[in-house]
């Protein structure tokens, strides 16, 4: 009976006290993964990750997949699976992740032998210890939201109404502005305060100039057929249909048009261009996470007709260090979209979805316990 009530005592204590310490190279309190039994098999919840080294998790429940960026890298466990990639390699940790009321646990050999794998000049593992460097704050502290054209700029210019597009960005923006300062702790700064021009070019230098975390563009899309409506978000990388094209070629006129004809365009083509797309592929993924945030969003609000998030090529992207998006609020082209992007009231409503689609990008990096 006694060797039997210590038998449980040690199985109880085994379990209680079952912890990962993580030690950090600078001078930070230590911290802690829990770790818990499944069968046999020792395992910790995903988000531990997050508390101990403020890695972004990004459930795929689509493909299966976790998604973690931690330490400027990103490590993808698939469900299921002992299998994990982290670029382009690949590491068995022998146990498969499981779901466990819909939480994820990672098996704790990942933490013993394969993180110090894949950082291998960072994390050092020693028997129930991990030496790591102080984690990178992820969180997102500055927004830049840029009201888009302005000056002798209007953008596209409707075809009932006569309104610029330039005088509707401005309005979504200050009320976009508005909306995040009082409901987060993040700073925003727009690109103009008022009706004056602003290259393309130096709007992505005052995002990185103020070290913005986000870059937002706000636009109203305008189509040769009157009938076209609906709204889309996109970010940057190489066209992929026609309509992103039409789309791009008619932000992109600015530089034509505005900026000094096909000697500016050259200066825009001419920007070391492999610089600039590995800058935007850095953030490929959070400009698309942030994206399809802010289309949902924008979609339920509006209700107006989804017309999906899509790549193109934007100079006003270009350059931008931080994940950067590229809004087209509804088709100034179109009668009935006109009639309700002039009014502050709608303009109010497209401010608040994108606030809700920031708000949900921003949430998913912080502590999700
Ligand atoms: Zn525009």
């Amino acid at each position: 009976m006694k060797k039997f009530l210590l038998c449980i005592l040690l199985i109880v204590t085994g379990i209680l006290s079952a912890t990962v310490i993580i030690e950090y190279d600078g001078d930070i309190e230590p911290e802690k993964i829990n770790v818990r039994k499944f069968g046999d098999v020792e395992y910790f919840n995903v988000y531990e990750l997050n508390k101990v080294f403020r890695a972004i998790i990004t459930p795929d429940l689509l493909d299966s997949r976790l998604r973690v960026n931690m330490y400027e890298k990103e490590i993808v466990f698939l469900l299921e699976s002992s299998y994990v990639t982290a670029g382009r390699e690949v590491f068995n940790m022998t146990f498969p992740v499981i779901l466990n009321e819909s939480k994820y646990y990672i098996p704790v050999n990942f933490l013993q032998e394969i993180l110090p794998l894949i950082y291998p000049d960072q994390i050092i593992y020693m028997i129930d210890k991990i030496q790591a460097p102080i984690p990178v704050d992820n969180r997102i502290k500055t927004i830049v939201i840029d009201p888009g054209h302005g000056g002798k700029d209007p953008g596209a210019i409707g075809y009932s109404q006569k309104s610029y597009e330039k005088d509707i960005t401005l309005a979504i923006a200050q009320k976009l502005r508005d909306t995040i300062e009082k409901n987060m702790q993040i700073k925003v700064y727009l690109t103009r305060e008022s009706d004056r021009f602003v290259s393309l070019r130096e709007r992505t230098e005052f995002a990185n100039e103020v070290k913005a975390d986000l870059f937002v563009s706000i636009h109203i899309n305008a189509h040769n057929n009157k009938d076209v409506s609906g709204v889309e978000v996109y970010f940057l990388s190489t066209a992929r249909t026609d309509d992103a094209r039409a789309t791009e070629a008619l932000e992109n006129a600015v530089v034509y048009h505005y900026e000094g004809g096909t000697e500016a365009l050259a200066k825009y083509n001419d920007l070391d261009f492999i610089l600039t797309d590995m800058a935007q592929n850095e953030y490929l993924q959070e400009s698309h996470d942030l994206s399809v945030n802010l289309q949902n969003n924008l979609v339920e609000v509006t209700e107006s007709n989804n017309r999906g998030v899509k790549q193109a090529d934007f100079y006003v992207l270009r350059g931008a260090f931080m994940p950067a998006v590229l809004i087209e609020s509804g088709f100034i082209s179109n009668k009935n979209e006109e009639k309700k992007l002039v009014k502050p009231r709608y303009q109010e409503e497209i401010a608040n979805a994108l606030f809700q689609g920031i708000d949900n990008f921003v949430r998913r990096i912080e502590l999700m316990h």
